[in-house]
């Protein structure tokens, strides 16, 4: 049975699947692998203090090798509707290109996989010689607790394995077939805290300006370079977001001044070491005058590289078959459900072109997803070979 990625990315993109609703993007895959004879298990995790979320995993096959396609049906919300070309659940189409929610990040892609898988098993009498995987989530866009996370420990735990997994992630700066993610790096939020003692901004010597230390930590944190890059990534990088004090009286000096960061931090640094370095810095800063903590947020985003091997030549090899480019292996870019995939097998990153993910009018060239099914059927062409 083969299967048309444009019109199923179509289907994808008529479900209004924001974070956390389902809106009907599983069932659409569901009926579709079913039918291609894949064996397919709907999953619902929940946690206290979060919404529950579905997902979905599929394979064909019971031998080796077995190679996983991920990716997440779940969409960011379209914002002013209003404001859209087309419609962002409408899958309309103009000039060659198919407009919507979702089409780049990363409906496109799963549905340029499923088309590929199928067209696959199709020229392999039905039958692969190992086994696909689908491991989609419904949680990727939000707190991302009740997705990949979870469904990697529920496949552990029935004795699923995988050999290699490609994520559908919009990987493809402008072209594709012009990057790969072979990693990510980590992410940590903390909030600098800097206590005072309140009082009338007439009489400073008998009040105590938090907002004086604040700005004395603040300039130091962001004076220094927290490393220089390494082999695969980019320099670290804090980032100030917020300076909250929340005082409206005028002649009041606030007793506490805090402000939130973020740090984007390459394989130089764990959390912990990190954690180190910053404090360390702060208390240079401080010199002893400033009262200071940090309240660090817990992070579940570790950095990580994939090591370069015979899967990566593998897929470098199909994308420059297929488009005749050389793909850059990248590290840059936010976080990816790639983080806790890599636990259990190497992981790359490749799928449509990010440039208007998370806009309004997301879109893709409708040739980008014939693309991109002809370099997934070649991966598995010669990974199934
Ligand atoms: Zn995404």
């Amino acid at each position: 049975m083969a299967a048309d990625p444009l019109a199923l990315t179509a289907e994808l993109l008529r479900c209004p699947s924001v974070t956390p609703a389902e809106g009907g993007a599983l069932t659409v895959l569901e009926r579709v692998l079913k039918a291609a004879g894949f064996t397919v298990h709907r999953l619902t995790f929940a946690e206290a203090g979060s919404a529950p979320i579905e997902n979905l995993y599929a394979r064909i096959g019971t031998a080796s090798p077995n190679i996983a396609f991920a990716g997440h049906t779940d969409v960011v919300p379209p914002g002013d509707e209003a404001t859209w070309r087309h419609p962002p659940f409408a899958a309309g189409i103009e000039d060659g290109t198919l407009y919507g929610r979702g089409a780049v990040d990363m409906k496109g892609a799963i549905a340029c996989a499923v088309a590929a898988s199928l067209d696959h098993l199709a020229a392999a009498g039905g039958k692969p010689k190992g086994s696909i995987s689908f491991l989609i989530t419904g949680d990727e866009e939000g707190v991302a607790v009740n997705g990949t996370v979870k469904l990697m420990q529920w496949a552990k735990e029935r004795g699923e394995t995988f050999d290699h997994c490609l994520l559908g992630e919009p990987s493809n700066a402008a072209e594709l077939g012009d990057t790969i993610k072979v990693g990510r790096r980590g992410s940590l939020n903390g909030t600098l805290v800097v206590t005072g003692k309140q009082g009338h901004v007439a009489y400073p010597e008998r009040a105590d300006n938090p907002v004086r230390g604040l700005v004395t930590l603040m300039s130091a944190l962001m004076a220094e370079p927290l490393d220089h890059g390494s082999a695969n990534f980019g320099p670290s990088n804090l980032e100030f977001t917020s300076i909250d004090i929340g005082n409206t009286t005028v002649n009041l000096i606030p007793g506490e001044a805090r402000a939130r960061f973020n740090i984007r931090f390459n394989d130089c640094h764990s959390q912990i070491s990190l954690r180190m370095l910053i404090e360390t810095r702060a208390r240079a800063a401080a010199g002893g005058h400033v009262r200071w903590h940090i309240d660090w947020q817990p992070s579940n985003a570790d950095s990580f590289v994939t090591s370069p091997g015979a899967f990566l030549d593998l897929v470098v090899g199909a994308i420059t078959h297929v488009t005749g480019r050389t793909p850059t292996l990248s590290t840059t870019g936010g976080t990816s459900d790639a983080r806790f995939i890599k636990n259990y097998c190497p992981v790359l990153e490749f799928g449509l072109v990010g440039q208007t993910m998370h806009q309004v009018d997301e879109r893709t060239p409708i040739a980008d997803l014939a693309t991109l099914t002809a370099v997934y059927r070649r991966i598995l062409d010669c990974y199934l070979a």
